[in-house]
């Protein structure tokens, strides 16, 4: 068997981690050492050619090819277009976000749709091949995160995503619970302890207060802002040198990509660099040479004063989350042990001074915060592969799970949270005289009436014997295991006669569809292996 690797798929950034008994985990480090790889896919050379780049080269390339290279996949996979994130995402994106027949958010490039699980398995497998060239051995299993609020579809999707790139998925994994796990926040002391993880990567920000106890990773509020994260803070640095350029040179440099893309590294590095320093400085020489008789050659200087007071509406808003997912926990402040502190925007001091006034109190710091994740991932992985005998981690229900009752009611079966392998059971009865069926339709979400929540599908039990209502009684029973496969089966009690579903949750692309994909890739992975034969 193969060992299992830990992969943290982001939406910026993604990493990939392995256990190894008696050290525990480690990332694997890429080409010139890089620990984390943009999770940016760009459709190269010919159109529908299947050349594609991934990661650093990817990005590296995006300004100048921007409607044919896909960042943010995770914001689309497993999701509709008409979402409401996804309609903010497609306005903002310099690719085109389409619907594909069944109403998901593809990408489309040149003429060809893509689905988010193909640009996303692009990502995998050069995580993949980063890893067994670390590794020195073929890598075939993978434990792979996601943030806790995905549902089954976006879960399922990014399961498909593993099995285009070749990857047996074993497990999906919360985020936060990956983050906590790699904190070791289990391991502090026994009983409860309420953490909070506030995660800040390039694109995202996401905010998990989590029950740990006799590892069990419990995970009772989410909240957050999809559009708010370290690529903002470079954007405040951009603009306000965009606009002294402007008024220096009378250049408008948004109309010039290669020097937009130049200024987008410097004012990154500098946002890093003003993490540890009071001061950084920029130089762009030749960075516009297209208008007048000189070219513009740039030098910047900005303090950690000045960077703070540009983006002091990115540090407020990460305040109503943090207090939302507080008081959806019914939880205050004096009530959390502990804040960990995960994505590479958590560095900065401002944002770490945020953290510190919102949640009274120095907040945990990883060596690197943006790889705890993949770090956990791994954690885990060494715990399913039996590597790390002295963790034994369960997981949970993400959301609940019940059926329609009346016309639009919804009654809970099973609570969100509950340990997994879990089963429970309703007792009904007909609710006509000689009733010969029911139908029971099972959705899943948070809210009181079905509405809200997600349809997941339907048992019917026919035949049933006469009599009159509420005298036919049924058992109605639910059963999810520890890979989220629901099962519900319904049992006439007194004839013992039963119908049931199993129902594996869908991420949009069907098995067929699935196989097709597999099947393309390997005969693009053969013409490119085989050298074009001399005529
Ligand atoms: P992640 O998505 O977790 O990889 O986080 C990526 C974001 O973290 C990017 O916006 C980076 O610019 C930012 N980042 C990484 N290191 C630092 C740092 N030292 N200071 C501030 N931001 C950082």
């Amino acid at each position: 068997m193969s060992r299992i690797i830990g992969i943290d798929l982001g939406t910026t950034n993604s990493c990939v981690a392995v256990f190894d008994s008696g050290s525990g985990p480690r990332v694997l480090a890429g080409s010139a050492n890089r620990r984390t790889t943009p999770s940016v896919v760009a459709y190269t050379g010919e159109r529908n050619s299947g050349d594609v780049l991934v990661g650093e080269k990817a990005l590296r390339q995006a300004v100048t090819n921007p409607k044919r290279t896909v960042m943010g996949a995770k914001r689309l996979i497993g999701r509709k277009v008409n979402a409401k994130d996804v309609g903010w995402f497609a306005r903002t994106a310099p690719f085109r976000i389409v619907s594909a027949p069944n109403g998901d958010a593809w990408v489309r490039v040149d003429d060809t749709p893509i689905s988010p699980q193909e640009v996303a398995s692009h990502v995998l497998r050069e995580l993949r091949t980063q890893a067994e060239e670390a590794l020195g051995e073929p890598v075939t299993r993978a434990v792979v995160t996601v943030p806790a609020y995905f549902d089954d579809s976006q879960r399922q999707a990014t399961r498909d995503a593993g099995t285009i790139a070749g990857l047996d998925i074993c497990r999906i994994l919360n985020e936060p619970t990956a983050a906590a796990l790699a904190y070791g926040a289990h391991r502090v002391r026994a009983g409860r302890r309420i953490v909070a993880v506030f995660d800040l990567g390039g694109g995202t920000f996401d905010i998990s207060i989590m029950a740990v106890e006799d590892n069990v990773f419990e995970v009772l509020a989410t909240n957050g802002d999809s559009a708010l994260g370290g690529d903002d803070w470079d954007r405040v640095l951009i603009d306000h040198w965009v606009d002294s350029i402007f008024d220096e040179h009378r250049v408008d440099l948004t109309s010039d990509p290669v020097a937009m893309g130049r200024l987008k590294e410097a004012a990154e590095g500098a946002k890093r660099a003003l993490s540890s320093e009071r001061s950084a400085s920029i130089q762009l020489p030749y960075l516009h040479a297209a208008h007048g008789p000189e070219p513009i050659h740039i030098e910047r200087k900005i303090t950690r004063d000045q960077f703070n007071a540009l983006s002091a509406d990115l540090v407020e808003r990460l305040k109503a989350p943090c207090y939302g997912a507080m008081n959806d926990a019914g939880l205050v402040a004096s009530d959390i042990e502990e804040v960990l502190l995960v994505g590479g925007m958590s560095r900065a001091p401002a944002v770490q001074a945020a953290v510190e006034s919102i949640f009274e109190q120095t907040a945990s710091k990883a060596a690197n915060p943006d790889e705890v994740v993949a770090l956990g991932a791994a954690a885990h992985a060494g715990i399913l592969a039996g590597d790390d005998e002295e963790a034994t981690l369960l997981d949970v229900a993400p959301h609940t799970i019940g059926i329609k009752v009346g016309s639009t009611g919804f009654a809970a079966i099973i609570k969100r949270n509950s340990m997994l392998p879990v089963r429970e059971h309703k007792l009904f009865a007909t609710n006509l005289d000689d009733q010969e069926f029911v139908e029971v339709e099972i959705y899943q979400g948070e809210s009181d009436t079905i509405t809200g929540n997600r349809k997941l599908g339907q048992v019917r039990l026919g035949g049933l014997p006469k009599g009159k209502a509420g005298t036919v009684r049924i058992k109605l029973m639910v059963t999810v295991d520890v890979e989220s496969i629901l099962s519900v089966k319904a049992t006439e009690l007194s004839t013992g006669k039963s119908a049931q579903v199993r129902i594996t949750p869908s991420g949009g692309l069907s098995q067929d569809d699935l196989e097709e994909i597999v099947e393309k890739r390997r005969t693009e992975a053969m013409s490119i292996a085989r050298p074009p034969e001399d005529d």
